[in-house]
């Protein structure tokens, strides 16, 4: 595996090539057979996508972090939950490449994944801002961006049409992995749905491609932040962007369906549930590290239902979780933590 010079997507769409891009993944990452559920449902390993920190969010920076860095950021300021992957991940590379981040926390249930982020974000050297409730988290964010040194801000889900390239490509390149008969064509992918990024992206490349293949979206938060209308627009907004970049004609990238499984939820954004409580446990299983309940939890719960409901179906779970550098055993509060972010680490 060797960083790319380019994205597959920017070869299939040749007035992507304006865009900046900048190699953070290691590709293609794995697919493999979930044994436990026989010969038809598979992983693909977006885990392990980047050395530093893997996950969804690795392959949209490739695109988002390349634009700061052309508009001549100095800091990243992003925003989400106190258990946030993109805050964690925003940090790891944001100071791998010499750029102060700052980011204002919202409440989310605590869990031990949220203390571990804490405990990573502060340690990768993240200034923490808790933010509290959302009406707060927004005063402060507001705040910061007034004081910050040529701030550019990544807010929840980063999920607008250009970071969203990223899974575009991504399923391009599950494309080659099919040709090459690494696995077979799926008729199912399942993923969680949170600002949706993830789920138009692949929208959109499985219409690119002309594959019968159906999207299920599974809710992870509410209603109003993520549901078909607003994952449509994002399908939208996202297929324009490539057409008018020199790809197909966008009613050529919308025709794919997805849909939204809604029965995962439980009481809300980050809340467990004994279904997520055991998809936890599978994922973590899988992955080889502590799983956790906000995401991969609950898209672990319907991908066990969706293998009962369709019994002939071709089954792929997108992994979209980090599995590499997570730091599970230290979930203590490091030195440096903000004394309004330490209480947190004792509930
Ligand atoms: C951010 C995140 C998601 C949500 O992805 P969206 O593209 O915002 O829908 C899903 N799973 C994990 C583990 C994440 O960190």
């Amino acid at each position: 595996m060797t960083r790319r010079r380019e994205p597959l997507v920017f070869a299939a769409a040749r007035g992507l090539r304006t865009l900046p891009f900048l190699p953070l993944t290691d590709l293609p990452t794995r697919v493999e057979r979930i044994a436990r559920f026989g010969e038809r449902v598979w992983i693909k390993r977006d885990d392990e996508v980047a050395e530093l920190y893997g996950g969804n969010k690795i392959r949209r920076f490739e695109l988002l972090l390349a634009r700061a860095l052309d508009e001549g950021a100095r800091t990243l300021l992003t925003v989400g939950g106190l258990a946030s992957t993109q805050v964690a991940a925003t940090i790891l590379f944001g100071r791998s490449l010499g750029l102060d981040v700052t980011a204002v926390l919202f409440d989310q249930p605590h869990t031990a994944f949220m203390r571990e982020s804490l405990a990573l974000d502060v340690r990768a050297g993240g200034r923490l801002v808790y933010g509290g409730g959302y009406a707060r988290t927004v005063a402060r964010y507001l705040e910061e961006r007034r004081r910050a040194f040529r701030p550019f801000t990544i807010l929840p889900g980063a999920s607008s049409p250009l970071p969203n390239l990223g899974y575009v490509d991504a399923l391009l390149e599950l494309a080659g992995q099919v040709e090459r008969g690494e696995m077979p064509r799926p008729d199912r992918i399942v993923v969680p749905a949170g600002s949706g990024g993830t789920v138009a992206g692949l929208t959109v490349g499985v219409s690119w491609l002309g594959w019968p293949t159906r999207v299920v979206g599974v809710r992870i938060t509410d209603l109003v932040a993520s549901n078909p209308l607003t994952l449509g627009a994002l399908v939208h907004a996202t297929a324009r962007f490539v057409s008018r970049h020199g790809g197909p004609p966008r009613e050529a990238l919308t025709r794919a369906r997805f849909e939204m499984d809604h029965r995962f939820l439980g009481e809300g954004y980050g809340y467990p549930t004994p279904e997520a409580e055991r998809g936890a446990a599978a994922v973590g299983e899988v992955l080889g590290v502590p799983g956790e309940v906000t995401y991969s939890g609950k898209a672990w719960a319907a991908l066990e239902r969706k293998v009962a409901e369709h019994p002939r179906d071709v089954i792929l779970f997108w992994s979209t979780l980090s599995s590499r550098g997570r730091t599970p055993d230290r979930t203590d509060p490091p030195p440096d933590t903000p004394s309004a972010i330490c209480p947190l680490f004792a509930l």
